[in-house]
């Protein structure tokens, strides 16, 4: 079959990752297509919420995330990435962005938690972990009144690529890559999504862009021994880049490596919603109704390797599901579940809960033990997680380390418990890729044509510091970009 269109560069994928992919192809002169599977771009970017990466300290920020990659992400991938997040906020702003709070570009050095768009909550996610404090704050772009982080910055992203004129073929998912077979090298893409299969042909090279694989059961089982609900749009991201990669000989890279949050899951809905407590009454427990962790301490991108540990006895996931209970006291505080961000973010979730009542995704009962009866845990064992949960608070001294301060009593009845998930906000694993994001074979050598960036992929390991994932798709797309633009061609 012969290709019927022809790009320098194909950019597979259209969210953050691969805006700026095309939009820095184009600027330097290249002929950029992107390719979309959905009707519309924006994937996991615009359900997010747009948060990027400060950095304060250049070399206090590599050693911080080699700490946190266990080593395992080579350092000139960690410097490339941290070099390029320094420059992000001009780039962005050359590009016409404003941020929230604020135009100033942000200068390195601020105050640990700062960030210039004033949003200042957080820095790493691991504060203990040596470095850092070389981290700053994390900033968000001004969008639209009442849009959400990620809608602000998917619809500047949008309008960037828009005003470029750069050809968007969406309804258009890449299946195969195309390889010349003299030289190994990639050259296009089979598409699908027409009434028949289309080639498109890429002087330079192709960019998978196309994100992670919240979306694909059959390796979520494999990989994690269930299937995880995700936060994100059903169906988009369901793992092509990986497949598309391997089957030109990619290595992988941080496949068990997750962000997930605590949330819940509800028939009505194919996305999964945030865990969201109006107050600190309230703690969880596993399926045997004991407490296992720091609720309120916990780090929150961190419940997928909490909750996927297994009863040693039995095997069994006993934390998946696990169950959030409450008091009546909790529940006329506020609503359990309204949705900042995520797939599910216009949902309007009810102020005392009720119409969750009503719908069965919360469970209520008058006493503890009707409350476990209700969800299946024993309830002698949820009777005593209870009390001893109270007396904690009144002590100060608790079994799972949770601040009394952060601990408000679980007493009035009528009770309540909903089911709790570990709900993918994103994956990290894909083809594993070096410092000019080109994508590497099994021997570690680049696969010639081929690049990645954003979710795919990602140099994230076990320990995702948070708000990595949105600056590393904005720097890795430009690397890509600028890679396959300085590369030969075939
Ligand atoms: C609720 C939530 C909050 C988050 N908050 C933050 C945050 O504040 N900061 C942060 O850093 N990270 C955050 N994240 C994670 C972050 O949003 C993602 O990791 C990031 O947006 C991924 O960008 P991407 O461009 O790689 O992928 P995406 O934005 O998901 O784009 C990939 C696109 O590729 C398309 N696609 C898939 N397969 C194909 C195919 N075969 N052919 C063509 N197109 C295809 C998809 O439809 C999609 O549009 C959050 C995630 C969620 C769910």
């Amino acid at each position: 079959m012969t290709a019927e269109e022809t790009a320098d560069i194909l950019v597979i994928g259209f969210g953050a990752a691969g805006a700026a992919a095309a939009i820095t192809a184009h600027d330097l002169g290249a002929k950029v297509i992107l390719l979309e599977k959905a009707v519309a771009g924006g994937g996991s970017t615009e359900a997010s919420g747009g948060n990027i990466r400060q950095i304060r300290d250049v070399e206090g920020a590599i050693r911080h995330f080699c700490t946190l990659a266990d080593q395992g992400t080579p350092e000139d991938v960690v410097v490339a990435q941290v070099h390029g997040l320094t420059l992000l906020p001009e780039w962005l702003l050359e590009l016409g962005a404003h941020f929230r709070g604020t135009d100033a570009p942000v200068p390195l050095g601020l105050p640990s938690g700062e960030s210039a768009g004033g949003s200042t909550f957080g820095q790493s996610a691991f504060p203990d972990v040596e470095d850092s404090e070389a981290l700053g704050g994390r900033l968000q772009l001004a969008g639209t009144p009442n849009s959400s982080g990620g809608e602000a910055l998917w619809q500047f992203l949008e309008s960037v690529v828009k005003a470029r004129k750069i050809p968007v073929r969406h309804g258009a998912g890449a299946k195969r890559l195309l390889r010349d077979h003299q030289s190994g090298r990639i050259v296009g893409v089979e598409v699908s999504g027409g009434s028949r299969p289309q080639m498109i042909d890429a002087r330079l090279g192709v960019i998978l862009a196309c994100g992670g694989f919240n979306w694909a059961p059959e390796m979520h089982v494999d990989l994690f021994g269930t299937v995880l609900p995700a936060l994100t749009p059903p169906h988009r991201n369901s793992g092509d880049g990986i497949r598309m990669a391997q089957e030109v000989g990619a290595q992988l890279w941080h496949m068990s490596a997750i962000a997930a949050r605590f949330g819940y899951q509800f028939p009505e809905y194919e996305a999964a919603f945030k865990s969201t407590p109006p107050s600190n009454g309230f703690f969880y427990v596993d399926q045997l109704g004991r407490r296992f962790v720091d609720e309120t301490g916990v780090i929150f991108h961190a419940a997928g390797r909490i909750m996927l540990e297994r009863d040693p006895y039995t095997g069994k996931l006993v934390r998946c599901p696990s169950f959030m209970v409450f008091d009546e006291t909790t529940r006329l505080s506020g609503p359990i579940g309204p949705q900042p961000n995520g797939h599910n973010r216009t949902y309007d979730w009810s102020s005392d809960n009720h119409v969750e009542i009503d719908r069965g995704w919360i469970h209520r009962a008058s006493t503890i033990a009707e409350l476990a009866a209700w969800i299946g845990v024993p309830a002698p064992e949820l009777e005593r997680t209870a009390s001893r949960y109270n007396a904690a608070r009144l002590s100060g001294s608790d079994d799972c380390r949770r601040s009394p301060q952060k601990m408000e009593p679980v007493e009035k009845p009528p009770f309540y418990a909903v089911p709790l998930w570990p709900c993918l906000l994103n994956t990290q694993g894909g083809p594993r890729r070096n410092a000019r994001a080109e994508v590497l074979d099994v021997h570690g050598e680049p696969i010639p044509g081929l690049y990645s960036a954003g979710e795919l992929g990602s140099m994230w390991g076990q320990l995702y510091p948070g708000a990595g994932n949105i600056g590393e798709a904005l720097v890795t797309g430009q690397i890509a970009a600028r890679s396959a633009w300085e590369s030969d061609g075939l």
